[in-house]
């Protein structure tokens, strides 16, 4: 068996699928001197007396995700089924081939450089380092979560089966006893910053990267656990924290999920990140943080839209969302064809192209001598609305936020 070998291998619910081999390791207690180290491609059985079984395997199913990926047994792989993995690593040789190619043409016509060339050789480490998940799973206040993907905590802190995170401040630690000695003296129960919004047992902080930036660098440090991307995760400064909490009755603050925001975006960004935390997942609370970001745009007097590019699933969640705002607007709307779209951007915040891609997108837009005119059935919008379940939206009057435009200056000491 070979890193990028394909098999079919037996998943959680006992169903095969094709995975392809990432990386291999040895079994911990196998050979203890050597437990954790990560064997390096194909000569994996080193030693004579190694068997295949002292191993587990990194796999990533073809048809599912990259967060599905994980350490699978050797009996779980079918080996006497391999699916061309030969032909894979030719393939992908090929294809870095073409990229490099590509990319020397490119080059040859610009008379540049070097940059693109070392951008690509980093982006194809970075691809390197972040293949594997480096946390199994951590505790976060009630919850016990398995983690999705890389994310590059300090290296002392990687290995164990469970990382414990302090809820409120964010810290991070090996062992139970450190957490519960935190807790001794973290007696937050919030987050930092200054809370912008209040309903019943919801409330939403805003906090600063550059006022209480070791928070917020542990806040893209945890979500990263749960996001595909490539962001730079220390420089905090430039950002805002929007940071949503179920708060209990005891009064402590829960954290629910967050999403961060540019303070100052040339492109009229009103998000950056956006994550909801896996227990809290499928309650509408996605669709509440992206309201709030729409509150604050409209608050501010502008139109925003989500940083591009957008992941796969970022773009089914912000369609899903401005589909259900525009229904909502529809449904109450006694004449559709009195609405102009830059009405509907005047109401929701939203940006004219982000309406017209999203009703292009549901076929209910007709070009009409010049003009856009909005057609749609009330059948349409009822559809529309009853697959929307749960939702909870940005009560406006529940939050008190100005924009900086409009705030006192802050007090320098
Ligand atoms: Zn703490």
């Amino acid at each position: 068996m070979e890193v990028g070998n394909k098999y079919h291998v037996q998943w959680k619910n006992g169903q095969q699928h094709v995975g392809e081999i990432i990386e291999i390791r040895r079994l911990r207690g196998v050979n203890s001197s050597s437990s954790h180290t990560v064997v390096q491609n194909n000569s994996y059985l080193t030693n004579e007396a190694d068997k295949p079984e002292d191993y587990e395997y990194y796999v990533h199913y073809q048809t599912f995700d990259r967060r599905l990926d994980e350490w699978v047994a050797y009996k779980r792989i079918d080996i006497s089924n391999e699916m061309s993995g030969e032909r894979h690593n030719r393939d992908s040789m090929k294809s870095r081939k073409n990229k490099r190619k590509l990319l020397i043409d490119c080059t040859a016509e610009s008379k540049i450089d070097d940059k693109e060339v070392k951008l690509l050789e980093l982006e194809r480490e970075h691809d390197e380092i972040t293949k594997v998940k480096n946390i199994n799973s951590i505790v976060l206040g009630r919850y016990e979560i398995e983690t999705w993907y890389y994310s590059p905590y300090p290296d002392e802190f990687v290995g164990e089966e469970l990382m414990h995170v302090c809820e409120y401040c964010l810290k991070y630690m090996k062992k139970p006893k450190t957490l519960y000695h935190h807790h001794l003296k973290c007696h937050k129960y919030c987050p930092p910053g200054v809370e912008i919004y209040r309903d019943n047992d919801l409330t939403m902080y805003e906090v600063d990267g550059h006022e209480n930036k070791i928070y917020c660098q542990n806040l893209c440090l945890l979500s990263k656990l749960f996001l595909d991307h490539k962001t730079l995760y220390y420089d905090v400064n430039p950002f805002l924290f929007y940071v949503l909490c179920e708060v209990d009755k005891k009064g402590y603050n829960h954290i629910v999920g967050y999403f961060s925001k540019e303070k100052h975006s040339i492109e009229n960004y009103n998000l950056a990140c956006i994550l909801t935390f896996p227990p809290y997942q499928r309650k509408g609370y996605g669709k509440f943080l992206m309201s709030v970001s729409y509150e604050l745009s409209k608050r501010e007097n502008t139109t925003g839209s989500p940083e591009k590019p957008l992941s796969d699933l970022g773009k089914i969640s912000y369609r899903s969302y401005w589909t259900f705002v525009l229904m909502q607007i529809f449904n109450n709307k006694e004449s559709i064809s009195n609405i102009s779209i830059q009405e509907i951007s005047r109401m929701t915040g939203f940006k004219t192209e982000d309406i017209l891609s999203t009703l292009h997108y549901l076929n209910m837009i007709k070009h009409w001598k010049g003009q856009h005119v909005i057609c749609v059935s009330q059948k349409a919008i009822d559809n529309h609305l009853q697959q929307v379940t749960k939702v909870r939206l940005c009560k406006p009057e529940c939050l008190t936020w100005k924009p900086f435009s409009e705030r006192p200056p802050k007090r320098q000491i």
